[in-house]
This record gives structure tokens, sequence and C-alpha cells, in this order.
């Protein structure tokens, strides 16, 4: 099973992921987590991605593509996995595909978590990581304007996206997101 949990920046996907991947008995990977404790580790992945992910820019999609590689080949993911903040751009969804049909797999469904933006900048500043200052939030609310939010026609074409509303308890949004899996 391949779910990927999809929104903005705040959404949830974090908080959401690991409560799912518990419950469905799969593996969690966030990407940010990972370049996190790349960066942490001064690992060759983590300088590269360093002045990316501290700006709240994309990091490249070639990066991103090695992260996600080599987490999959662990095999904790052989039951499947959550994804958790990838893919990002069009070039990350067509790699995901490859890397997904090289395995045989495939995607069950796209999940996406919705939030308005007020409520977005609202957490995030609460929540303040060293990226979680109001004008890089409102860089990566752009980015993912720009360039992440595209996939929702991408994947709704596919016919595996379904919307659920982000707002409300952690319990009940996690209700909501195991019943859009489940239809
Ligand atoms: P958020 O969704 O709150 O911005 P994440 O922890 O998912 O937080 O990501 C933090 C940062 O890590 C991003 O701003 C970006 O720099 C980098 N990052 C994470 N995932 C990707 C990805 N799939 N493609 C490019 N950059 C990524």
């Amino acid at each position: 099973m391949i779910i990927i949990l999809f929104g903005a920046p705040g959404v949830g996907k974090g908080t959401q992921a690991v409560i799912l991947a518990e419950k469905l008995g799969v593996a969690h990977l966030s990407t940010g987590d990972a370049f996190r404790a790349a960066i942490k580790n001064q690992t060759p992945v983590g300088q590269l991605a360093q002045e990316y992910v501290s700006a709240g820019k994309l990091v490249p999609d070639d990066i991103v593509a090695k992260i996600v590689e080599e987490a999959m080949t662990n095999e904790a993911f052989a039951n499947g996995c959550i994804l958790d903040g990838f893919p990002r751009t069009r070039a990350q969804a067509e790699a995901l595909e490859g890397m997904l049909s090289a395995k045989g797999a495939e995607i069950s469904k796209v999940v996406n978590i919705a939030v308005d933006d007020s409520t977005i900048i609202a957490r995030l500043l609460q929540r303040g990581r060293a990226d979680d200052q109001e004008e890089i939030i409102r860089h990566r609310l752009n980015v993912y304007n720009d360039e992440t939010a595209p996939l929702l026609d991408f994947y709704g074409g596919k016919g595996l996206l379904t919307t659920i509303d982000g707002i409300g308890e952690v319990d009940d949004v996690n209700t909501r997101i195991l019943a859009a899996i489940q239809a």
C-alpha cells in the first residue's frame, strides 16, 4: 500500500503520517525529516540540501530522488509506505512512477489535506522550527502553490485523489483520512 499525504506546509501531514503508518503497519517517509537528519549529520546529501531547506526553497529533484530511492530499499518498506512531503514537483511525481513500476508497485491513494492559509501560518509560527519564520513560511506557501499544487490535477486525472478537511482535532482528521483510504 502506497499512500501519498498531500497538502501545503503546515496542514498536518507529518502528524497524520506517523499515526497512519502505525495503524496501517507500513513505513513512513518524510523527505523533510530525512533532509533535517542529513543536515544535522552533515552527510553529503545534507550539505547539498542545507541552503535550500533553510531558505524554504525546494531541494533540487535529483537530490530528492536520491534520498527517496535510498529509503525505499529499506526492507521496512516492503509492506508499503506513507509518503509525506514527496512528490512536490511534476518531475518528482514522474520519478516516483519509475521507482514504483520498477518494483511492480503502484500508488494506492493520494489524500489531500486542505487547510486555509491563515490557519497554516498561525500553526507554523507556533511550531517555531528554524524555517518557520513568517517570511520563509510565505515563501514555502508560494512554492507550494506554484510547483506542488499542480500535482492535484495530475493525480486527480488518474482518479487517485481525495481531498479531506484538515481543520479539527488530530483524531478526527485521522478518521477522515482513513475513510478516504478505505473508500
Ligand atoms: P513543510 O511541509 O512544513 O515545509 P517539510 O518538513 O515537509 O516541511 O519540508 C521542509 C523542507 O525540506 C522544505 O521546505 C524543502 O526545503 C525540503 N523538502 C522536503 N521535501 C522536499 C521535496 N520533496 N522536494 C524538495 N524539497 C523538499
